[in-house]
């Protein structure tokens, strides 16, 4: 199936896919300063289709665009409901949800803009998995990045705002034409941080570890990881590691909306543990899917059907 939909929300209407379109002088298209979510809605063993943590997630755009400065000119439920709204239109039972926050054109120019208006756009979109259906069962193979990950001062990681991806997108461009199917970036210390578009996670010893929320994205998936294994008794370990750390452990695992968790089995040219997808890795992956697409009914409130 196309990765493409009938209708597009834009600010409070629906118009077609093919019209949805921008003036040159959007703001947003020249500097960057605009914010954004992705969020994924799957299709239920009972057939309905559920979004998975919405309310998490529009308040994750509400926050970076209060972190960029820009006042979304609607309610947090007027947002939740345009999303339901889109993929109802569009008849989408599973795929992704891309809310996009920007500075429209105006009449004034520069970088210094008051008066632009803020515009709130909606697109829905069947997609499969984002690291392949290969990588999700078998792993993947990762490169450190030559790219440093933001100085927390210099792009602030917490919001989701389109211009701090001009780093992941060089990162991935990198990771991908070497040959690798995703990278990692270090902090501007040299310490692990995240991958272009996903968290990471690392186990030795049973002691599962993940970075803690300084240079990164702090995950709405990663956060699912956390109470998933805080449920069972189990914990995470919020910690700096470096990348030898990663190279010994004995398993390690992305997690994000499009990557889901997916499996590392390799990172630069060093296997992680025995080179294939972690017992636990693939263990948590199975427990996100049954969460996800309803059958877990400890979690369903984290699902809002459609
Ligand atoms: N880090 C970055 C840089 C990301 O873009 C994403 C994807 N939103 C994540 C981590 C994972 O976040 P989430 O689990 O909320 O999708």
């Amino acid at each position: 199936m196309a990765a493409k939909t009938d209708k597009i929300w834009m600010n409070g209407e629906f118009v077609d896919w093919d019209q949805a379109n921008v003036h040159i002088l959007t703001h947003t298209l020249h500097y960057g300063l605009g914010a954004f979510e992705g969020i994924r809605c799957y299709k239920c063993d009972d057939g309905r289709t559920a979004v998975f943590r919405l309310p998490e997630h529009i308040d994750r755009l509400f926050d970076s665009a209060h972190v960029g400065l820009m006042k979304i000119p609607f309610a947090r439920g007027e947002i939740v409901e345009a999303c339901l709204e889109a993929l109802r239109i569009n008849k989408l039972e599973e795929g992704y949800i891309r809310p996009l926050v920007f500075i429209g054109a105006g009449d004034e120019r520069g970088l210094y803009v008051e008066k632009n208006p803020i515009s709130v756009a909606i697109i829905v979109w069947p997609w499969g998995a984002y690291l392949g259906e290969e990588g999700l069962r078998k792993g993947i193979h990762a490169k450190t990045s030559s790219f440093t990950r933001h100085h927390p001062n210099a792009m602030m990681t917490k919001a989701k705002l389109c211009g701090n991806y001009i780093n992941s997108i060089l990162a991935k461009k990198e990771a991908k034409s070497a040959g690798y199917e995703e990278a990692i970036m270090l902090d501007p210390e040299g310490y692990v941080s995240e991958a272009s578009g996903e968290n990471i996670f690392i186990i030795r010893k049973g002691i599962v570890k993940t970075p803690p929320p300084t240079t990164i994205l702090p995950g709405i998936t990663r956060d699912t990881v956390f109470q998933l294994i805080h449920d069972e008794g189990g914990s995470v370990t919020e910690e700096r590691f470096t990348r030898d750390e990663l190279y010994m452990a004995d398993e390690a695992f992305f997690t994000g909306t499009a990557a889901e968790i997916t499996p590392i089995r390799r990172v630069d040219e060093r296997d992680i543990g025995t080179g294939l997808a972690g017992e636990f890795a693939l263990s948590i992956q199975s427990k996100y899917f049954d969460v996800v697409r309803g059958r877990a009914d400890a979690y369903t409130h984290w699902l809002s059907y459609v």
